[in-house]
């Protein structure tokens, strides 16, 4: 049976080229410790650094900017973490938004569990969170803003650059969970007036259990981790060294190949939209069309029950999501659709497509071909 994977946000393969990087780092013959002064550690010494480079020119920073980390999660938690605990005496109120991921959102639960004040910023029906609503949630004891540049279920793009030069005119370090935005739109911190960013190798076509936070020179933060002196200090631990050098060259080819891919994608992408809203009656499309990623298509289907369409899909080889992969398995509705207004109901019966490298126009072909059924069935039975 034909298997068409859709669910790009969730994670990516691991490209060939990465793999080849990769994979002298897993052998006899690059195994050495970066910290070792042998040629062994030497070698892998001076690998890390050009994975580091090409890691730093993707987001435009300098490359003692940026901190391997054990992924995505490990980047939110130590921006959140690390920034109140360096700015204990200035304040105790950080400002996020209520749509994050659930690598900022617990990590802000649990600040907040702490006696942090912590403020949930709504978002519009579209899913944006509005530069007006941070002005007024500012106060002199604020001392982080956290805004992520793309949503992984809508796949918005956020005004960062507003909020980011909203941050900085109160002197306030700003940062963004980049995960969703890196590889699919231009991210530079300089324009994007960040602090601190996150990024995470598996969403780009690199290995799982990488990822970096960038940390602007200057920025006031923390480690989260204690031990040896591996990243300057900031992330002890010896370095994941096949991580590392797959994340480099995932993010040298992501940088090379942004446009003409996404450009390919997206005509893919607006073929699926197009065909669903085409083929399939009472659907309607979550976020903006327009501001949005050209990965992403999030549809809420009436009468549906997004688990039943999830597991019929999958009968049929089709690979998507309802909501985030992290939270998949619990029944609720999705936080970040009830944030944007939608109603329970219609939030329970969304699904989410990403697409990606691998996808082709057959694919989508066969996801309009077999959908409309599935969803005629499952309506034919439904209890809703
Ligand atoms: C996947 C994801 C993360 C977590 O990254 P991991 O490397 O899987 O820990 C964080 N934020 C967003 C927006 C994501 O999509």
């Amino acid at each position: 049976m034909r298997r068409v994977y859709l669910d790009h946000s969730a994670t990516t393969p691991v490209r060939s080229e990465v793999l080849d990087a990769m994979l002298p780092f897993l052998k006899e013959d690059a195994f050495g410790n970066p910290s070792s002064i042998y040629s062994y550690g030497r070698e892998a010494k001076k690998a890390m650094e050009e994975a580091r480079e090409k890691v730093a020119n993707l987001i435009g920073a300098e490359p003692e900017e940026i901190f391997f980390t054990s992924g995505g999660t490990e980047a939110d938690n130590m921006a959140l973490m690390g920034t109140v605990a360096a700015n204990e005496k200035k304040g105790r109120h950080i400002i996020t938004s209520s749509i994050e991921h659930h690598a900022i959102l617990n990590t802000a639960q649990y600040l907040k569990k702490k006696g942090f004040k912590v403020t949930f910023l709504p978002v519009t029906k579209e899913g944006l969170v509005q530069v007006e609503d941070i002005k007024k949630a500012i106060t002199d004891e604020t001392v982080l803003i956290s805004v992520m540049h793309v949503n992984n279920e809508v796949g918005t793009i956020q005004p960062i650059k507003e909020i980011g030069a909203l941050a900085k005119e109160h002197g306030i370090t700003f940062h963004t969970d980049a995960v969703q935005s890196v590889g699919k739109i231009p991210v530079n911190v300089d324009d994007l007036n960040a602090d601190l960013l996150s990024i995470s190798g598996h969403k780009i076509y690199g290995p799982k259990g990488i990822g970096c936070i960038y940390i602007r020179k200057g920025t006031k933060i923390n480690p989260i981790l204690f031990g040896g002196a591996q990243e300057r200090t900031y992330r002890p631990g010896t370095e994941n060294m096949p991580g590392i050098v797959g994340f480099g060259r995932a993010a040298e080819l992501a940088a090379k190949e942004l446009d003409s891919e996404m450009e390919r994608i997206k005509s893919l992408r607006d073929k699926l939209i197009e065909g669903i809203k085409e083929r399939i009656p009472d659907v309607q499309l979550n976020g903006d069309l327009n501001n949005r990623v050209a990965i992403n298509a999030n549809f809420a289907f009436s009468n549906v029950e997004g688990e039943s369409l999830l597991l019929s899909m999958d009968m049929k080889g089709i690979c998507a999501s309802s909501g985030s992969a992290c939270s998949s398995g619990s029944v609720n509705p999705s936080h970040v659709l009830l944030a944007m207004g939608i109603p329970p109901k219609l939030a329970e019966g969304s699904v989410r497509f990403t697409l990606g490298r691998d996808n082709t126009e057959e694919d989508i072909d066969y996801v309009l071909e077999n959908l409309p059924q599935i969803v005629e069935h499952l309506r034919s039975i439904s209890a809703f």
